[in-house]
Formats: C-alpha cells, structure tokens, sequence
C-alpha cells in the first residue's frame, strides 16, 4: 500500500513546512505495520485546517518527524448530529462508536438508562477507535467524545437541538430525513432493554424531542444507531 493512502490525525497546527511528531502509536502503525519508510509521502488531518501532505523525513525508534509539504483539500462542512445511545457491552460500544464516526456524528454522547448493561467505559479506548475510523473514512474531523452522562442529566441540560428518540413501539412515525433536519440534530438510542415508560416519558417533555419509529422491526441497539444514522444523515452533503 503506497504511503500516499496513509491518513493520520495529528493534534498539532498544520502548514507548509510544519514538522509533526505522530503518536508512539502512529510511529509503530508506520514503521511496522505498513514498513513506511523516510521519503514517503502521507496525509495529516487535524479537526480544522483540511487535509495536508506530509514528508516521511525521520522514521526510527528514536524519532520519527514528518515535514508537511501541501493543502490537498480545505475543510468541508461537516452535519451537526448528535448520537446519544445507551451504554451497551464493550464490543457492541466499540461498533457503535466506530460505525458512529462513519457515518458523519458531531458528537457521540453514551448515556446510562435504567436499563444500561455497562456502567464504566474506557474513553481513551473508544477515542482511538473513533480517530482511527476517522482516517479510515476519510473524514477531516473526529467527533468529540463525551463522557458518560445519565439520561435524566441529559435532558436537564439540553441544548437547542431537534432530538429524535428512536421508540419501537407502534405508533411512532417513521424516521425520514428532510431539509429541515440539516441543522443541529441528535439521534438517541436506547439499552438492550428498551426506555422504561418513565424515561420516555420524561424524555418527551423536553421540548423539541419527537419519538420516531425505524421500521416495523425490533432491531439490536447497535443495529438502530447504524440504521437511524443513516436515515438520519442520508441527505447530509
Ligand atoms: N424494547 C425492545 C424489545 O422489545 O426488545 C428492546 C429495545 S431495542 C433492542 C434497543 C433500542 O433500539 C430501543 O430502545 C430503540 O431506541 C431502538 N430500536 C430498536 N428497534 C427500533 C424500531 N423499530 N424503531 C425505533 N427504535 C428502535
């Protein structure tokens, strides 16, 4: 695989001539994993100045420095959707934050429910695993990744934002995506288990909430975050 379709995201200005240092990580992904070596070329995203080539100048295990050369595309607008899900086991997070990052979410929100099956969660593992699907997908931004927050804490302090909450039971109408859902938006997902009455009572207070339904069956959590997203964002440029 030629350097050239290496993505990193680096936490660090990038411009011409700029030297970035990459993560002891990303220094391993180079040097052993994809046998990189000193005059490769490479890609750089860092959330805010767009995509960057950069020069492999150093590559050994005591310092590995990449030059940046050239801008190879400016920032684009990215769709301002939150997923707000249900805490789900490990595995089943990891796929939802990966799948997550894919699909285009500005912000990834786990929440604990009544229901919730996990309640601790390694944020440094689940932020790896979005950066890395970030370069993968070839998105100029990682989401921000907030910690965990109770449902009921959640909706106390809710911005101004649509929230649609993904309900199985009948009489929701079904998720459809239109002009007027482009602007600030979130999706939220239940645990395993399913919203109690209260939570979703509660939840349907709050102003600017509609419970929206995803079809006639019941699908798994991690299977109502990707089909939901993609509802949801299917009209995003
Ligand atoms: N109460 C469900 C049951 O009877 O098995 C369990 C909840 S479901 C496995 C997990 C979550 O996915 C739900 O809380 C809901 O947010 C979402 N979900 C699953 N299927 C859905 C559907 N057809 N429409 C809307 N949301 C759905």
């Amino acid at each position: 695989m030629s350097a050239s379709s290496i993505r990193l995201f680096v936490e660090s200005p990038l411009h011409e001539g700029a030297i970035v240092s990459p993560s002891d990580a990303q220094a391993h992904y180079l040097m052993n994993v994809m046998r990189a070596a000193p005059g490769d070329i490479l890609r750089l995203f860092n959330g805010e100045a767009g995509e960057w080539t950069a020069e492999i100048v150093n590559l050994s295990r005591k310092r590995v420095a990449l030059k940046v050369i050239a801008q190879q595309c400016e920032m684009r607008p990215e769709p301002d959707c939150w997923l707000c899900f249900a805490l789900l086991k490990r595995q089943k997070t990891d796929l939802v934050v990966e799948k997550a990052t894919e699909l285009g979410v500005s912000v990834i929100q786990p929440m604990i429910t009544a229901r919730t099956q996990a309640d601790h969660v390694n944020m440094a593992r689940l932020r790896t695993i979005s950066v890395e699907a970030a370069e993968q997908c070839g998105r100029l931004v990682v989401p921000r990744l907030r910690a965990p927050m109770p449902l009921g804490q959640l909706m106390t302090t809710w911005p101004d934002r649509i929230l649609y909450v993904a309900d199985e039971r009948r009489d929701a109408p079904l998720l459809r995506p239109d002009a007027s859902q482009f602007g600030p938006r979130a999706l939220m997902i239940g645990p395993e288990g399913g919203f109690t009455d209260q939570e979703l009572e509660a939840v349907t207070r709050t102003p600017l909430v509609t419970r929206v339904s995803l079809g006639q069956r019941i699908l798994r959590a991690e299977t109502a975050v990707i089909a939901g997203l993609a509802l949801l964002l299917s009209g995003d440029p």
